[in-house]
């Protein structure tokens, strides 16, 4: 029997989140990903309903006018939020989830689910994620320019006014995989605000 909790994880876009998210999920079990709604484009392999909800902007801010948003934020130029009933309708189901949100959606989320634990993860260095994001070709030049001039301002607002219990450094994948499955499992055995 688990203590089902919100995971909130955050980090510099490259620093390896995502990886990190896709590799622990299928190890722990009653641990679902939180489904954000975005207005941004897919990605080639992204798919509705799995990775994000995909939204146009008029649906993005019916949802903002309808309450439906636990938090919500604009990120790179698209609106990203996090919808209240996905979190509500698994913790009822006695599961944990994984929120991937940004820095300032965890300051606007710990007002709504104050008990959620923030996990910050981070890269070695910024000109790490630099590498990482032009690796992942993901992303025009003008984009990827964008991610790694917010970087800092994620870290420096991250470590000292982000409220996070745990930070990983992603530099050997593996490890930074353990230390995820590590901090979770013993969260899990605790209730919540322990
Ligand atoms: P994020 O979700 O944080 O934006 P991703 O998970 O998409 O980042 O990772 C960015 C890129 O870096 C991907 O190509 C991924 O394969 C690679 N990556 C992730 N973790 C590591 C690591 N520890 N060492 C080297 N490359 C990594
Ligand atoms: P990406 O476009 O790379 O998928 O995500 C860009 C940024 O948006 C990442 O920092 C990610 O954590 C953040 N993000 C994704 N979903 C949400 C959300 O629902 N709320 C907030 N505040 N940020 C989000």
């Amino acid at each position: 029997m688990i203590h089902p909790k919100i995971f909130v994880l955050s980090a510099p876009s490259g620093a390896g989140k995502s990886t990190l998210i896709r590799r622990i999920l299928p190890k722990v079990s009653n641990l679902v990903f939180s489904i954000s709604a975005t207005t941004r484009k897919p990605r080639p392999m992204e798919q509705d309903g799995r990775e994000y909800f995909f939204k146009s902007k008029e649906e993005f801010l019916h949802m903002i006018e309808n309450d439906e948003l636990a938090e919500w934020q604009e990120v790179f130029g698209n609106y990203y939020g996090t919808p209240k009933s996905f979190i509500t309708g698994n913790i009822a189901k006695g599961n944990s989830l994984i929120l991937d949100i940004d820095v300032y959606g965890k300051t606007k989320l710990d007002k709504v689910f104050p008990e959620n634990v923030g996990i910050f993860i981070t890269a070695p260095s910024v000109g790490e994620i630099t590498n990482r994001l032009a690796s992942r070709k993901t992303e025009s030049a003008e984009d990827l320019a964008k991610r790694v001039a917010k970087a800092e301002e994620e870290i420096a607002y991250a470590t000292t006014k982000g409220n996070y219990k745990y930070t990983i450094v992603n530099n050997i994948l593996d490890d930074a995989e353990i230390e995820l499955l590590d901090i979770i499992k013993s969260e899990h055995g605790k209730e919540n605000g322990k």
